[in-house]
């Protein structure tokens, strides 16, 4: 039956008599006060519920029901940290399913970018591991970057599928999700990314005004990133919020670079060449002699060589070395998880040690930039 009564939430006629249809609202429901809409609680607990994180296992039991699905999966990655933010063994569950890639935080790059360049780059860097996608797109969730595409490239490739959203953490999944019911829902509501630590494990469902879905889906941690083990004040840190300023270096063999305490690199071996550091520019950098780097770090760590501080330091895994060969005549780049990473320049091929939290993936790839 149709009620007279508005939703306190977003003003639209409430009805008790089809759940599928606008205004729906439990009949039990209407006793509290003030009265919402089934949609408009499911997006306050939405909000209460973003946030939270699963572990791989968890979250592949989460989701092994996707494959019986007919949905879109849209996978947020995050630029900064590419490899550390794929997710391992996605194709297997989601199973015939098409899987469009958005990759987050294009904000970070210099504004001289060319973007296809960078789209080129990951349908390459997914394809070698192993995931199939439909699309890439690029975009910032925060900077209103790309978002436009990000629409259509849903619209056209949904046709009315409800959309599954996966994720590691941080890639600025609540952020685009919020973006998203924005456009998606005529619902005005002010979301902001969640403040609240999580409450459930589940897969939250958020009704769209075309009777489909979003399903949000709990973050996964992953203990190769950096930004996982490091504590909140240090995440900020880790996680720059502008564009970038690559730092140009040019080392002779045997100098060393720290990046605060959480990573060192040695050039160990080849000829005088330049080394590109794209870091957050709240790690500072210090460079030293290799043959140094050891006592520095044992009697500077936490002070000159901060952040972490020594007592966050001592909360991390100690340093283990990751040796990296680059062999000649090619230009990569070595990522570190979480921290971010550094563009070999020289064609001349050099011999590299990255020392890291024990634990933090290590990984060569083609250069993005
Ligand atoms: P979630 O854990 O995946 O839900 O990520 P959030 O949406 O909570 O965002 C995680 C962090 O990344 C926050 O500090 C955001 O401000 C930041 N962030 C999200 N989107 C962007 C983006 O497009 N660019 C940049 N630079 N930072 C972003």
């Amino acid at each position: 039956g149709t009620e007279a009564a508005r939703c306190a939430g977003c003003g639209v006629n409430l009805q008790t008599g089809d759940a599928s249809k606008l205004g729906y609202v439990p009949e039990q429901a209407l006793a509290r006060t003030p009265v919402i809409c089934q949609r408009c609680f499911r997006i306050k607990n939405y909000n209460d519920a973003a946030g939270y994180t699963l572990d791989q296992d968890d979250f592949l039991r989460l989701l092994n029901h996707v494959g019986s699905t007919d949905s879109l999966v849209v996978n947020i990655v995050d630029l900064f940290d590419f490899e550390g933010s794929m997710i391992a063994g996605l194709p297997r569950f989601v199973g015939n399913n098409p899987i469009v890639l958005v990759v987050n935080k294009i904000d970070l790059l210099p504004k001289v970018t060319n973007y296809n360049r960078i789209v080129n780059w990951v349908q390459r860097q997914a394809k070698e591991a192993g995931l199939k996608v439909v699309e890439v797109v690029l975009c910032s969730a925060k900077k209103n970057m790309g978002f436009e595409r990000v629409l259509q490239v849903l619209d056209s490739c949904r046709n009315g599928k409800d959309i599954y959203v996966v994720g590691a953490t941080n890639v600025g999944k609540s952020t685009l999700i919020n973006r998203l019911i924005r456009d998606y829902s005529d619902l005005d509501a002010e979301l902001t990314t969640s403040q609240y630590p999580g409450t459930t494990l589940d897969l939250v469902r958020i009704p769209l005004d075309d009777g489909s879905y979003i399903i949000d889906t709990p973050g996964i941690v992953y203990k190769h990133r950096l930004t996982e083990l490091v504590e909140k004040k240090d995440l900020q840190k880790l996680m720059p919020d502008k564009v970038i300023k690559p730092l140009v270096y040019q080392l002779n063999e045997k100098q060393s670079i720290f990046f605060g305490g959480f990573a060192r690199f040695d050039f160990v071996q080849g000829e005088r060449q330049s080394f590109t550091f794209y870091v957050s520019n709240a790690v500072p950098p210090h460079r030293t002699k290799l043959e140094r780097a050891d006592e520095l770090y044992a009697e500077h760590k936490g002070e000159l060589l901060a952040p972490p501080t020594r007592e966050d330091l001592e909360q991390l895994p100690p340093l283990t070395k990751h040796a990296v060969r680059v062999p000649k005549g090619k230009q990569l780049d070595v990522s570190i998880s979480g921290l971010g990473w550094v563009k070999v320049n020289g064609l001349e091929g050099a011999d590299l040690a990255v020392h890291v939290p024990k634990g933090v993936k290590v990984a060569v790839r083609e250069s993005l930039i």
